[in-house]
């Protein structure tokens, strides 16, 4: 069936439960309201009294078993039938007249009829029909279009008509008739519906697949036994031959055999996917709707064997009924709630918010339009001022709609959900404060341990995209567990299907669903503890991945995580994007160290300063020595990597105030400020030295060694002009040659 016919049946439905719980609490207050307490012999001709309830309009009246009732109201009853149609036309509160036979004589006896609504059992079964019409609305509304939420919207709406129907309807003749066989077909439908259901939650398994036939058969044994129940009840009722035993017979067949078994499937059923569920959020899901089920299953038993027994169980086994009835639509407001069923919380809690701020705001309306309004009756022109306070009052509740809703959402969010709040406030602090760290190391580190503790997961891995390779490689991992032999530093292709569609879905995807467009990234995520992945995002270009390990109670990410997930992706993408952009503008890619510009331009505001203030400063280049033969050797890779090291061991003895560049192919440019010549001096000989001592990168040549020269030169206070940055190259150039000649490895200083 097409969706709109489906939630036009269900609104449908829906409007009949109203209009017929409606009908129900009318006809319960006027027969309440007609009520005598007395029972009368309706074997006999005559109308004598059996049974005359204590406290009751009869039992005041003075009314004593044995009268016979002669008429009522002025109208003669000589029968049951006549004494029916009498009460029937009784008001509540409203005296009527008795003509009655006691002990041979006749007496004139005024009653006045009416007794109070039995408000208990009536709230009870309103809340059953509420509660069965609000999860059937929510899950055809609001849970995510699957099988599983039709199923449990049908059934429950199913149950709610049926609770709701009444036992006349004025302008309806022969309701009674009407209403059993509603009642048997709906509950028939029900059957099929819930066993249907129960297979399907927490999610299908191969044994229900394998069983295509199971379906058919649910509904046909529902429905079946239903519609045949239902034919023998209009059978019987047209007083169709021998219809009245067998319809006799079919209904205790329905009552004994089918309800019964009904509870039984329903919780084995229900057993058997608790026992195949595997992550514990399924497990609970299953056992809890299983708790709800279960008392109804027992009540129903309990019922067959009592009434076919004939033992009598008193009226708090009523009462029971509408108690375990109301017990589902509970426990399923428990497994959307606790278990995340069809996940649907959030949406639960913004009705909340929805339904409590318009009752605020209506309330406020209406008082302050009653107590205004009320003091119009003195003055003149009332009607006039009236319309001008209702737009007042109008335009004043529309400025309050937005406010009122904060305080109260804000209000919900602390009392019932006060972690969310934490956590997104945590979130959007985290996201604020990625820019100030600096340097990708530092974002990486800190936003992958923020986001473990945020959304209490036990691991969380962060990837970034390598321009130059096009290959995603990890930037940080924090794990509860040790890592151990876990490849933290996987290689990702951006080419796969699988980070494509982390790119495009811009959301939380888990590894099950990437499963199905790339196994071997799945597979990836999986070795690495993660099960969820969402792609940092930023324009069009995937910079990089976080990927997120199971929550630390094993639930699911709810679907408000992901939407805080998805923003903080966004940022966390804007953030990095930004920081690299820097970077790569800024630093170096082969060495890291920072580029020709970069320490030319940190050169010249050195040089300004230390002029200015007349400070030392030292500035030195560096050239490695024979490299050319290095690259000739063993390759320009080798080459690389010793540059590399280069690089790294020279940043590592420079102090972090000292600047150092990479100003041409193996040629790099230092300046130490706040640093004279002599110092600046032994500063260089560290330098030249370590270079000396790095090991070799080559495992064939573990002798191979390299050396740098290195020329420096200083900034002599108190020069005008002062030196640029060009003529302190020159300087420290010409020494590094002179270095050259005498023949390397050496460090020369200009002007000596
Ligand atoms: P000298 O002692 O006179 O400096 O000899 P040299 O071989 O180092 O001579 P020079 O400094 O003139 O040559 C620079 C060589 O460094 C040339 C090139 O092969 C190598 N080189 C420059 N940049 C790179 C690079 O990024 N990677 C690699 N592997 N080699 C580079
Ligand atoms: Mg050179
Ligand atoms: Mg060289």
């Amino acid at each position: 069936m097409k969706r709109r016919s489906l939630t036009a049946i269900l609104v449908f439905a829906t409007i009949l439960v109203a209009v017929f719980t409606v009908l129900k609490g009318i006809d319960e207050a006027t027969r309440t309201g007609r009520t005598m307490g007395l029972s009368v012999d309706d074997e006999n001709v005559e109308l004598t009294i059996i049974r005359v309830v204590p406290g009751l309009p009869a039992d005041q009246a003075g009314l004593e078993t044995g009268d016979t009732i002669l008429s009522l109201g002025g109208a003669p009853t000589p029968n049951l039938q006549d004494l029916l149609d009498a009460a029937s036309t009784l008001t509540r509160g409203k005296a009527t007249t008795l003509i009655i036979l006691r002990e041979g004589e006749r007496r004139t006896v005024r009653l006045t009829p009416g007794i109070p609504l039995p408000w208990g059992r009536l709230l009870l079964d309103l809340f059953a029909v509420l509660g069965y019409t609000a999860v059937a609305l929510l899950a055809r509304f609001r849970a995510p279009n699957i099988l599983p939420s039709r199923l449990l919207s049908f059934f429950s709406i199913a149950v709610a008509v049926e609770l709701a129907l009444p036992d006349s309807v004025g302008v309806i003749p022969n309701w009674l008739l009407v209403r059993d066989v509603l009642f048997y077909l709906l509950t028939g439908l029900q059957l099929g519906l819930e066993l249907h259901l129960a297979s399907v939650i927490p999610k299908r398994y191969a044994w229900f697949d394998d069983r295509p036939w199971l379906t058919r058969l649910y509904y046909t044994v529902g429905l079946s036994a239903g519609g045949i129940t239902a034919l023998l009840s209009i059978a019987e009722f047209f007083e169709v031959e021998v219809a009245g035993a067998l319809a006799l017979s079919a209904r205790t067949a329905m009552n004994d055999v089918v309800l019964v078994g009904w509870g039984l499937a329903v919780v084995a059923i229900l057993l058997v996917q608790f026992r195949l569920s595997k992550t514990p959020g399924h497990r609970n899901q299953a056992l809890v709707i299983l708790s709800g089920v279960i008392p109804w299953a027992i009540y129903n038993i309990v019922d067959t064997v009592t009434s076919t027994q004939n033992i009598e169980l008193g009226t708090w086994f009523d009462l029971a009924q509408p108690i375990v009835l109301l017990l589902y639509p509970v426990v399923i407001f428990v497994a959307i709630f606790r278990y995340h069923l069809f996940d649907i919380r959030v949406v639960l809690k913004r009705s909340l918010v929805l339904v409590l701020v318009s009752g605020v705001v209506l309330i406020l309306f209406v008082a302050a339009f009653e107590a205004i309004s009320s003091r119009f009756g003195e003055i003149e022109h009332a009607g006039r001022l009236q319309v001008v306070f209702f737009a007042l009052t109008m335009l004043l509740l529309g400025l309050l709609f937005n406010p009122v809703r904060r305080l109260i959402q804000r209000g919900i969010d602390t009392r019932f959900f006060p972690e969310r709040i934490a956590q997104r406030e945590r979130l959007a602090e985290l996201a604020a404060n990625l820019p100030s760290l600096g340097d990708l190391g530092a974002i990486g580190r800190h936003v992958v341990e923020e986001v473990s503790r945020v959304f209490r997961v036990t691991s969380t891995t962060l990837l970034v995209s390598d321009p130059a390779s096009g290959l995603l490689v990890s930037l940080a991992t924090a794990s509860d567990e040790p890592l151990g032999d876990k490849d933290v530093s996987l290689l990702l292709e951006s080419s796969d299907l699988g980070i494509d569609q982390l790119r495009q879905a811009r959301r939380p995807l888990s590894a099950d669903i990437l499963a199905n467009t790339s196994p071997a990234l799945a597979q990836r995520i999986s070795a690495l503890g993660a099960e969820t992945g969402i792609g940092l995002v930023n324009g069009d270009t995937l910079v990089g991945l976080l990927l997120l390990g199971p929550k630390k109670d094993r639930g699911e990410l709810t679907t408000e995580e992901q939407g805080l997930l998805r923003l903080f992706s966004l940022n966390v993408a804007t953030v990095l994007e930004n920081v690299r952009l820097f970077q790569s503008a800024t630093y170096e890619q082969l060495t890291g160290l920072l580029r020709r510009e970069a320490i030319l331009e940190a050169l010249e505001v050195e040089i300004e300063r230390a002029s200015r203030y007349e400070r030392p400063l030292t500035v030195g280049m560096i050239d490695l020595d024979h490299f050319k033969n290095v690259n000739d050797t063993w390759g320009h890779l080798a080459g690389d990597v010793l540059l590399q090291r280069v690089a790294a061991k020279l940043k590592e003895c420079l102090r972090t105030t000292d600047q150092i560049g990479r100003y041409g192919g193996e040629e790099f440019l230092f300046f130490l400020p706040e640093t004279g010549i002599e110092q600046g001096s032994r500063v260089a000989e560290k330098l030249r030295a370590a270079v000396e001592n790095l090991p070799s990168p080559v495992d064939e040549a573990p002798d191979l060694q390299i050396t740098a020269s290195i020329g420096l030169t200083e900034l002599r206070a108190g020069t005008e002009p002062p030196p640029t940055a060009a003529d302190l190259i020159r300087e420290a150039d010409g020494a590094l040659y002179r270095g050259k000649d005498a023949g390397r490895n050496r460090v020369v200083v200009a002007g000596s």
